[in-house]
């Protein structure tokens, strides 16, 4: 099926072999296809004619109409030289302004003939001008151009200096589609096509590089969104459906003794969003399908009860669960918090980091092989291939985006047949791309934090009021708490944030001297020794502020701090700025989150931070971030190169054209599960081959 769009872009006329190179080096373009779904990051009104008089350099660009009537030759440096074309028509004068391809406008422009110029005015010397104006004459070449609105594309200087500026890359445009005319079949069935009033594929493609009017243009970007959008959200359901009719799942029915202990001598009642959710995952582990959910819950909503509970139910069935922790610390705490939750209820729980000494390594193995191991906490040690469980059913993983998806597959194999599997996150994913990337795994969410907490009030600060802040600390300090200050830790300028930190610290210490004051210092660079250390110097409360670099992001639980301080927060997207506010307010008291920053700010960075200083609620800073950022983008919240690649659609601004096209793909496959019916036959056959381009999203958990 449309064997024409997939062929070499390098045949198609205007390209050849070396600008088919530049093409896929500045664009990924190899074939038609890639060509004609490279769209227009925006248009230009082109049906508009200004006068000369009406110009000034706020339009954005503009077309006239009018005669050159003199040209002048202006050389200033050395040997640089200026070509400037006065253009008039009846209402005034403007300078048209080249600096390059002199021999060529002389050669091709005249006085007295009339044309068409496009470009952007600008001010030079008191004097409007267009710098490298497009320059037509009437009816020349318009045919391919003749649209109502000019696209334009995503352009470099590697693209413009070989002949592929926006002209040349309008025309190839066109030519594509001269070629594939009236050959290329359409991509979705007569019937959505009719019942959803799309326009045509070629109607699309041909509107979208050429619109022939806004309205024409908005029906080929619905059509083009509407159809990518469908063809994700059909696959990852029919993978969803296909893995629950044949992964069998193992069948927990019962809750014994182990759940009963500890349930009932929880300190406290469980939210309703616990016990929702336990429910979710007391189903899914009865119904004979391998559970594979994702849970989501902001930072300290109670996720790491929630699958200790479900731990204790697999325990009560004779099975074994583990938990697998992002970093060493987490796993630490983890294990130390759920023996807590566990004394003296026989569960016994193992702890297997890459610092356990092959002694207890051994001993564990042990325990694990004759199943007297109920519980293994740990990090990425736990899936080493040495690691054998008796019955392992059900595996939790902690914070996953630390986690690559292979890591995750290997999971899979460490029992007959694969356990039950939560994810949890305290990212909160906004729904849009939760059901994009994740939409073949079920999605629970804890929207409720445990009763008792204070909302944690945020402040902004630039850095001259930091005496102000330092008093602030002290006050917090004499009160008992403790205070969190991070310094961002950002690849490219590793160097320098180091630096940063340091200073940092120094400063700290002379505003809070020891031994009055204890500073723990703590960051990537330090051994794994050191760095155990002085988070638990913290954690114990023996120091009083807690210096790191972001490696504290994640889920460290100190209710004594109090306060958080990010030194320079601008450099913080939204998503990781509520993470790490997230490591105070864990306790009874008032908590803050202070943001430093310098005076001066871009409009976005001050946005990040009103943002942060109105809301606590994680799903709308995510929602936000996305729509700032962009889903490419979402630093700590995906690991990059996830497995999706949206050409046309936009999931911060899409959101709701996703949610209708998963409802319209869920009807279809719920009436016709293996797309079998003759008028889905084309559903299947795109869908195959659209699996072999994108990676294969059924490994991910
Ligand atoms: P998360 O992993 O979602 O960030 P945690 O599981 O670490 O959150 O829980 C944060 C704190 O809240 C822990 O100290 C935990 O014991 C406590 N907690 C959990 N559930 C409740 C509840 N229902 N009521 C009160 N405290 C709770
Ligand atoms: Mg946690």
């Amino acid at each position: 099926m449309n064997e024409r769009l997939r062929n070499d872009i390098k045949f198609l006329p205007g390209v050849g072999s070396r600008r088919a190179e530049i093409l896929y080096k500045e664009l990924g373009i190899t074939t038609y296809e890639d060509l004609l779904y490279t769209i227009p990051f925006r248009y230009i009104d082109r049906t508009r004619f200004y006068k000369i008089n009406e110009v000034n350099a706020d339009l954005p660009y503009i077309q006239l109409r009018g005669k050159i009537v003199r040209f002048q030759e202006i050389t200033y440096g050395k040997r640089q030289k200026r070509y400037i074309a006065h253009f008039a028509d009846d209402t005034g004068l403007i300078e048209l302004v080249f600096f390059q391809g002199l021999k060529w406008i002389q050669e091709r422009l005249k006085t007295g003939v009339e044309y068409i110029v496009f470009g952007k005015p600008t001010v030079f010397n008191h004097k409007l001008n267009l710098v490298h104006p497009e320059v037509d004459e009437p009816n020349a070449d318009r045919n391919l151009l003749q649209s109502a609105m000019q696209g334009v594309y995503r352009s470099s200087e590697i693209l413009q200096n070989n002949g592929l500026g926006q002209r040349a890359f309008l025309r190839l445009q066109a030519n594509a589609l001269n070629v594939i005319q009236g050959q290329i079949e359409e991509t979705l069935p007569t019937c959505l096509l009719q019942q959803y009033r799309l326009m045509p594929l070629y109607e699309a493609l041909s509107n979208i590089h050429f619109p022939q009017n806004a309205e024409r243009l908005q029906q080929a970007q619905y059509r083009l969104k509407f159809e990518e959008l469908f063809y994700i959200q059909l696959n990852l359901l029919r993978q969803r459906n296909e893995r629950k009719s044949v992964a069998r799942g193992f069948i927990f029915p019962r809750i014994g003794d182990y759940f009963s202990a500890c349930y009932n001598r929880l300190p406290f009642g469980l939210t309703d969003a616990q016990k929702r959710v336990i429910k979710e995952i007391r189903r899914d582990m009865g119904s004979g399908k391998q559970m594979n959910r994702l849970l989501q819950g902001d930072v300290g909503s109670g996720k790491t009860l929630v699958a200790l509970l479900c731990m204790l139910i697999t325990a009560d069935n004779g099975y074994q669960s583990c938990i697998m922790a992002p970093t060493e610390i987490l796993a630490q705490q983890h294990f130390d918090s759920i023996q807590e939750f566990i004394r003296d209820s026989g569960i016994r729980v193992g702890l297997l980091t890459g610092s356990t000494k092959k002694k207890d390594r051994r001993v564990l193995q042990e325990q694990l092989i004759d199943g007297s191991l109920h519980i293994l906490i740990g990090t990425h040690a736990l899936i080493e291939d040495t690691v054998q469980f008796r019955q392992l059913g059900f595996a939790v993983i902690d914070e996953q985006h630390r986690f690559g998806v292979e890591q995750r597959a290997r999971l899979w194999s460490k029992s007959e047949q694969p356990p039950h599997v939560l994810v949890m996150t305290a990212t909160p994913i906004p729904r849009t791309l939760a059901m994009t990337v994740y939409g073949d795994l079920d999605v629970s969410v804890i929207d409720e934090l445990p009763p008792g907490r204070q909302p944690i009030r945020t402040l902004h600060f630039n850095d001259n009021q930091r005496l102000r802040v330092f008093e602030f600390m002290h006050k917090q300090i004499q009160a008992g708490r403790q205070i969190y200050v991070v310094y961002p830790l950002i690849k490219e300028s590793e160097k320098m944030d180091y630096k940063n930190l340091e200073e940092g610290y120094e400063i700290i210490s002379d505003a809070f001297p020891p031994p009055t004051f204890d500073t723990a210092i703590v960051h990537g660079k330090m051994s794994s020794d050191d760095k155990q250390f002085y988070m638990q110097r913290f954690i114990r409360g023996q120091a009083h502020i807690m210096v790191a670099t972001s490696v504290i992001e994640v889920g460290v639980n100190v209710p004594n701090a109090t306060v958080m301080v990010i030194e320079s927060a601008e450099r913080f997207g939204l998503s990781q700025l509520h993470q790490l506010r997230g490591r105070v307010g864990r306790g009874a008291e008032q908590s803050y989150c202070i943001l430093m920053t310098g005076y001066k700010l871009s409009i976005e960075a001050r946005k990040r931070m009103e943002l942060m200083v109105a809301t606590n609620n994680g799903f709308e800073i995510a929602d936000a971030d996305l729509t700032l950022r962009g889903p490419g983008d979402l630093e700590g919240t995906l690991q990059s190169g996830q497995a999706f690649d949206l050409r046309i659609a936009d999931l911060g601004r899409d959101g709701q054209l996703l949610e209708y096209v998963r409802q319209i793909a869920d009807d279809i496959l719920a009436n016709d599960p293996t797309l079998t019916d003759t008028q889905n036959i084309l559903l299947r056959t795109r869908l195959n081959q659209l699996k072999n381009k994108t990676k294969n999203y059924k490994d991910i958990s």
